[in-house]
This record gives structure tokens, sequence and C-alpha cells, in this order.
């Protein structure tokens, strides 16, 4: 994605809404322990536990990046995860981005700079690549509800979406997880260099969680990086098989609405993270293989 470069304002009160969505509540935390630690001023706790959860989102979106990497979602340089963050030094917050020109498989917790809410680096060393960093930032905005912004060009969901009917088709039991989650967006115009490029894809996203970005690629948003991870998982894997299938030249055998509809809402309910939380687990599993043929990505 690219735009020209441009300053969209973060309102205070999303930044609040965010971090409260992303359980990350520094008072609430710190009043207990400031009681207990005498000698430890309140700011000094609260900088404290922003740099832990900084450095936790970090990791996580390492493991996002050399995940997809793995997996062959990745696309040279390109392409972008971007992910809100407590700032290190305790001051608001930032918007963890890749800085420009490295590869998904070099990325490490470190790598990331941080951007304020005008789009300048107040974190980490490197430039961001302005375009994305406006983009994404006006996505965030548009759904302050998504602590998470990935942005990929997945080869199966990418050939989907270049389709003259781009739908993804009830077809699979890994389709109905997606059912009445995907927006479309048939406005493709080339390479943006349109300052309110990031607020138009958020109005396309409206309130789904993933964005068809036809002729392009993918867009997801969620309030985790396990839910963004598996969301473009299991999406790239309803893609191909649609895309296999269709490969047969038989006709799709397209399960009926309602069974779909019920297929959705188990999944939903054993996805729960109080139950099943299969995006948890599935995100673990890859960190725990990273961490033993990558460890690096934690650094
Ligand atoms: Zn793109």
């Amino acid at each position: 994605m690219r735009a020209a470069a441009a300053r969209l304002p973060l309102q205070p009160s999303r930044f609040v809404s965010r971090l409260l969505k992303a359980e990350f509540i520094p008072g609430k935390v710190s009043c207990l322990r400031a009681r207990r630690l005498h000698t430890v001023s309140k700011t000094d706790v609260l900088v404290e536990d922003a740099k832990r959860e900084n450095w936790r989102r970090r990791v996580d979106l390492a493991a996002c990046y050399r995940g997809f990497e793995k997996f062959g979602l990745h696309e040279g340089v390109c392409n972008h995860l971007s992910m809100m963050a407590p700032a290190a030094d305790g001051r608001g917050q930032v918007m963890l981005l890749i800085p420009y020109g490295l590869h998904w498989s070099e990325v490490r917790a470190s790598s990331f700079v941080g951007l304020n809410e005008r789009s300048e680096v107040v974190e980490g060393d490197g430039k961001a690549e302005i375009s994305a960093a406006t983009i994404h930032l006006g996505v965030h905005n548009a759904r302050p509800d998504a602590v998470c912004v990935f942005h990929l060009h997945p080869p199966y969901c990418t050939a989907i979406g270049s389709l003259k009917n781009p739908e993804l088709r009830m077809c699979h039991q890994n389709s109905c997880r997606f059912y009445n989650c995907i927006a479309y967006d048939r406005d493709y115009s080339g390479h943006s260099h349109d300052d309110e490029e990031g607020m138009r894809i958020g109005r396309q996203l409206g309130d789904k969680s993933l964005l068809f970005m036809c002729n392009h690629g993918v867009l997801v948003v969620a309030e985790t990086a396990a839910k963004a991870f598996d969301d473009i998982y299991y999406l790239e894997r309803a893609c191909m098989t649609q895309v296999l299938a269709l490969s047969t030249g038989e006709a799709l055998f397209e399960l009926p609405e309602e069974l779909v509809s019920q297929v959705h809402e188990q999944f939903h309910k054993e996805n729960d993270v109080a139950k099943m939380n299969f995006s948890g687990a599935h995100f673990e599993s890859v960190k725990r293989i990273l961490a033993k043929e990558n460890p690096d990505f934690m650094e």
C-alpha cells in the first residue's frame, strides 16, 4: 500500500479505549504495586509496566512476521503488520511498525520503530515507510477497536481477490469461520497517493474484521496478535481449498446458509478465550516452533 505523507491525528479518547481493549490498565496495576514497593515511585512503576507490555507486544508482532514468512505468506520487503502498544517510556502509546527495507525473516522484537500519532518515529532505530505509516494509522484511527492491523498479499487470498467474483464461497468448514466477517473493496486504483487512503480503507472495512482489497491483497483487524495471525492463516487455507476445488473444473458444492451460520457460531463460541481459545493455542504453538528454529525473533 502506498500513499503520500500525511498527518492523521488520533483522538486521545481512542488511545484510552484501545488500551482498555488490550487489557493494559497501568493505573489499576500500578496502584496495587506501588503500595507494596515503598521505595519505588508510582511513576516508576507505571513506566515499568508500560515497558514490559511494550516488549511483550514487540515479541508477539515479531512472531507474526516470522510465522507468516515461514508459511510463505510474505512478499519481498513489502506489506506491513502494525500493532498499537504502550510507549516504552510510559508516555502514551505508539504504533509498532517494521523499519523500511527489512526482510520478514530478519525481524526481531527490537527491530520495530514506534510511531506517534503524527507518524514520527519516537521509539527504536530506522525509518518507517511513510505511506505504510500513514495508511496504517488511518485504519487504526477508523477502527479504534483494532490493536492489530495486518496487510499481506497471501497467494491464495490474493488469487480469489483477483477474480471477477472475489467472494469467499461457503464450501468448506474453514470458510464458514469467516461467514459475514468479510468486506470487499473493488476500488483498486494503483499505488495510492491519497492522504485519506487509510480512512477510506477503514470505511470499506466497516464493522467487518477482514477486507479483500481486490486485485491487491487482504487486510485484517483484531484485538490481539494471536487472533490476527490465526485469521490470516485460516483465510489463506479457506482460499486455497476454494482455488483447488475450482481447479478441478467441477462445480463447488456450497453449504446451505443455515448450516454455514451454525458452524460459524460454533467456531466463535469454542474459540472464546475462556473456552478452547484455538487462536491463542495455535499462535503459542507457532511461537514455540520459532523459539526452537529462530530464537532471535525474541531479541
Ligand atoms: Zn499491499
